[in-house]
């Protein structure tokens, strides 16, 4: 099997799996309880949660919210920030976030916000005075994602918020770093940012746990009722195991980033390099920007992307396409819309994705083999 889906989800990293073991066993606690068990699991939770906070410079341990992951972290951003708005208010994101993000705003649109998504250029990249001049009085919250989930493209996130901030100094500023975390460094400083949505599957941790960072101060709406954990920001009991399993990837993935910059970075340049040498014409979406080092997003001049990835998939290669199947009817990727491309063209895009047990001579092996199925299409 040669996997070139990680933005999709990673294998585990080793760190978080031992992590995670004692607390599927002897230390099954629920931290919300009153005795010893009970306390163990909620002494594990507030470890975490301050070990969270050093690796992304969080100034305090509370302003991490521990969550049931990406999506949840982003749906919890954006309409619990929308929620504080005591009028309606106006909410500006890109056309290009994660559908996370895009439906939330769509539903605080319902509720009767006002919504402005900016475009981007043909670079994959939002221009952060765009952003800011879409900003009003009424602006609650902004989000800009930190890399694009189908391209890698990355995105000027602290320059947004410093845009906005420059004639709105109070507005929440959101980011969805779930794609960045493995290879950017990835800090609220860094992206000058007031809340922060992670995922750990994206770094080597398990499914379905996340973080969101609230900065100290910042008003948030719930939006899950009911136990109160979480300070009330996030009822339902922990994922104990899940949150210390994420942490530790977090902590590997930290010490492993500039490793995981060359070697993943060396892999995807050596998989482009090679398959466009062997394939005149194809294309990389987004090629000319900074990208996160595991994306590369491919087009093909003459090979359908369904086809293809059925084809690679009898060949036990694992990759995906940013077109989602709509009723049977397919739908091009509303980034690659945004971007200006076509959905002739758009159709025949495939997203390959390295990942962190990649070596950085994965990447040519990788071509090779892709090329030879389009060839064989052909
Ligand atoms: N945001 C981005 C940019 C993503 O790529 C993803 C997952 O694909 C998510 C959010 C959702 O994360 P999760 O799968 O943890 O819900």
């Amino acid at each position: 099997m040669l996997y070139l889906d990680h933005a999709a989800t990673t294998p585990m990293r080793p760190e978080a799996r031992e992590a995670m073991l004692p607390y599927f066993d002897d230390r099954f606690g629920n931290p919300s309880g009153i005795h010893g068990a009970a306390r163990r699991a909620k002494d594990a939770i507030e470890a975490s949660r301050e070990r969270a906070a050093e690796l992304i410079g969080a100034a305090h341990p509370l302003e991490i919210v521990f969550v049931g992951g990406g999506t949840e972290a982003d749906n919890l951003a954006i309409t619990g920030t929308a929620l504080t708005a005591t009028e309606h208010g106006s909410v500006v994101t890109t056309a290009i976030e994660h559908a996370a993000v895009i439906e939330s705003v769509r539903f605080v649109e319902r509720l009767g916000h006002r919504v402005t998504l900016i475009g981007v250029g043909e670079d994959g990249r939002v221009e952060p005075e765009e952003v800011a001049a879409a900003v009003d009085d009424d602006t609650v919250v902004v989000s800009v994602m930190a890399a694009n989930n189908e391209t890698g493209v990355v995105q000027p996130v602290a320059e947004t918020a410093r845009a906005v901030r420059s004639r709105f100094p109070d507005i929440a500023v959101h980011s969805d770093a779930v794609q960045a975390f493995n290879s950017q460094p990835v800090t609220v400083e860094n992206l000058d940012v007031d809340l922060l949505s992670l995922s750990a599957h994206k770094f080597g941790g398990p499914q379905g746990v996340g973080l969101l960072y609230v900065r100290d101060g910042r008003r948030l709406e719930p939006v899950l009722h009911g136990g109160e954990q979480e300070l009330g920001r996030r009822s339902g009991t922990h994922n104990v195991a899940g949150i210390v399993g994420m942490v530790a990837a977090m902590e590997a993935a930290f010490a492993d980033r500039e490793g995981y910059r060359s070697r993943v970075g060396a892999a995807r340049d050596g998989f482009e390099r090679a398959l466009v040498s062997r394939l005149p014409n194809t294309t990389v979406t987004g090629g000319l920007s900074p990208r996160i080092a595991s994306h590369s997003h491919v087009c093909f001049p003459d090979v359908d992307a369904e086809t293809l990835l059925v084809r690679l998939d009898q060949d036990g290669i694992g990759a995906a396409a940013g077109a989602a199947c709509h009723s049977g009817a397919v739908a091009s990727s509303h980034v690659l819309t945004a971007m200006g491309m076509g959905d002739a063209e758009a159709a025949r895009c495939v997203r390959f994705s390295f990942g962190w047990p990649d070596a950085a001579a994965d990447g040519a092996t990788a071509a090779e083999r892709v090329a030879a199925v389009v060839e064989a299409i052909r």
